[in-house]
C-alpha cells in the first residue's frame, strides 16, 4: 500500500533498512543463540542517525517524528524483533527526559542518545504491580537530594543512565536518571526469556541510593508521563509486531513456493492462501493503524486508545502471523536452524508487553461502553 510516505520519512525507513541488512543481519543469529545483548548494534544505530528520528534538532537530531521512528523500529524489526526492541529501550529511557527534563537536563543527556555516547533504559515496572500508579519504589528528600529503594524488574538493555518511577510517603510519583554505577545499584543475571534474545531484561535493586536533586526529572507529574510512555511503547511495540509479522510471512512464501506436495507447489493450495491472505491482511491494517495513530499524535492528537487498538491488532496479527510462518515451513519450522521460529518466540512477548491483549481489550471496552452516542 502506498502511504504517501515524505522525504524525511523515506530517508530513514531507508536508513534503518540499510542499517539492519548490513549490521544487524550478519550477527543476530549468533547473539539471539547466545542470548547476548550487543551494546555495539544499539551504538551503531545512533552512529548511522537512527535515533535522529526522535532527537529534535537543537539537541544534534533531524526530526522529533512517532512517524520517522515507527519505520525505524519496524525495518530493524523485519531483521531481529529483539535488537529493535534494544533500540526502542534506548529510546524509551529517553522519554521522560525529553518530556521532563530541564533545559540543562535535556542538554546534558539527549545529546548522548543522539550521538550513542550513553544508552538509556526506563525502570518503571514492578513485580505484583500492573497499574504504574501503584509502583511502590520509593523516594525521599535526603539533604540536598533524594534517597530511593525498591525494586524494578524487566527492565530492558544495558543501560548506562536508568530513568526510575518512583513515589514518596505523600504520593507524589517521579522520574530520577540515576547511573548503572550509584553506590546501592545492582542488576540481576539477565532474566531468561522465551524469545527478545537479543535485549538484555533484568531485575534493578535500588538499596539507600543516594542521588543529586538534579537527577529528579520535573515537567509534568509522573503518572501522566508515565500515560505517554505506555501510549508511545505501545505504539512503537505495534512496529515491531508487523515487522517481525512481515518478515516471517514472506520467509513462508518463499518456502511454500519451491516445497512440493501431492503434485504442486504447497503455495499453490486454496487453504493455504487463506493463511496467507488473512496474515498480509492482518499485517497491512495493522500497519495503516500505526501511521495514522503516529501522525494524529505527531499532529497533537491524543493516542492513548488509538496506540491501544493499534497494539491489540498487531500483537495478535504477529502471533497469528509467526505461528502460521511456522506451520507453514512443516518439520523445518520447529527447527532452530531455520529462521521462522524465532520470530515466533519474539512475537509472544507481542501480546504481552505493555498491556496483554486482555487488559488492552478490557481498557479499550470501557472506552467504548461509555462512549456518548
Ligand atoms: C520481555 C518483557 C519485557 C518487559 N519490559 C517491560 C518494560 O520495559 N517496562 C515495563 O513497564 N514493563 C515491562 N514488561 C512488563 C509487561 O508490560 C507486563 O508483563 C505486562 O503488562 C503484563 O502485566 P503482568 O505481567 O503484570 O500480567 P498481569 O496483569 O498479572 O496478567 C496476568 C494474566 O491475567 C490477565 N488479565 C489481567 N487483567 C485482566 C482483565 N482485566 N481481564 C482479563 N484478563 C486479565 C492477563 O491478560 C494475563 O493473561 C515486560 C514484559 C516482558 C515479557
Amino acid at each position: 500500500m502506498d502511504y504517501g510516505l515524505n522525504e524525511i520519512q523515506i530517508h530513514f525507513r531507508d536508513l534503518a533498512k540499510n542499517y539492519a541488512e548490513t549490521n544487524v543481519k550478519p550477527v543476530f543469529d549468533e547473539l539471539d543463540k547466545a542470548r547476548a545483548y550487543s551494546r555495539d548494534l544499539v551504538n551503531g544505530a545512533a552512529k548511522a542517525g537512527l535515533y535522529g528520528a526522535f532527537v529534535p534538532e537543537n539537541f544534534g537530531g533531524k526530526t522529533h517524528s512517532p512517524m520517522c521512528v515507527a519505520l525505524v523500529v519496524e525495518e530493524l524489526a523485519k531483521v531481529c524483533g529483539g535488537t529493535a526492541m534494544s533500540f526502542l529501550a534506548n529510546l524509551q529511557g529517553a522519554i521522560p527526559i525529553l518530556m521532563g527534563g530541564s533545559d540543562s537536563q535535556k542538554s546534558n543527556f539527549i545529546p548522548k542518545l543522539n550521538s550513542g555516547e550513553a544508552i538509556f533504559s526506563l525502570a518503571v515496572y514492578e513485580k505484583e504491580i500492573n497499574d504504574l500508579s501503584l509502583v511502590k519504589t520509593n523516594f525521599e528528600a535526603d539533604g540536598d537530594g533524594f534517597v530511593l529503594n525498591g525494586v524494578k524488574t524487566l527492565v530492558i538493555g544495558e543501560a548506562d543512565f536508568y530513568t526510575v518511577l518512583a513515589t514518596n510517603s505523600e504520593g507524589e510519583k517521579s522520574f530520577f536518571v540515576i547511573a548503572k554505577d550509584v553506590d546501592g545499584v545492582s542488576f540481576s543475571e539477565n532474566i531468561h526469556m522465551l524469545g527478545l534474545n537479543t535485549a538484555t531484561t533484568r531485575e534493578m535493586t535500588l538499596n539507600n541510593v543516594k542521588v543529586s536533586a538534579d537527577s529528579k526529572l520535573g515537567g509534568k507529574d509522573g503518572k501522566t508521563m508515565s500515560e505517554i510512555i505506555l501510549m508511545a511503547s505501545r505504539l512503537f511495540m505495534s512496529s515491531i509486531c508487523v515487522g517481525v509479522a512481515e518478515d516471517a510471512h514472506h520467509l513462508a512464501i518463499g518456502f511454500i513456493q519451491t516445497r512440493n506436495q501431492f503434485g504442486n507447489p504447497v503455495s499453490e493450495k486454496q487453504a493455504v492462501q487463506f493463511m496467507l491472505a488473512d496474515n498480509m491482511s492482518k499485517i497491512e491494517s495493522s500497519r495503516a493503524m500505526i501511521y495514522a495513530t503516529a501522525r494524529a499524535i505527531q499532529n497533537g492528537k491524543k493516542g492513548v486508545t488509538d496506540s491501544a487498538m493499534t497494539k491489540l491488532l498487531a500483537g495478535e496479527a504477529c502471533m497469528l502471523t509467526t505461528t502460521d510462518a511456522v506451520q507453514l515451513f512443516g518439520g523445518y519450522g520447529y527447527m532452530r536452524d531455520y529462521p521462522v521460529e524465532k520470530h515466533f518466540r519474539d512475537a509472544k512477548t507481542a501480546q504481552i508487553l505493555y498491556g496483554t491483549t486482555q487488559t488492552l481489550k478490557d481498557f479499550i471496552g470501557k472506552v467504548e461502553s461509555r462512549k456518548e452516542i
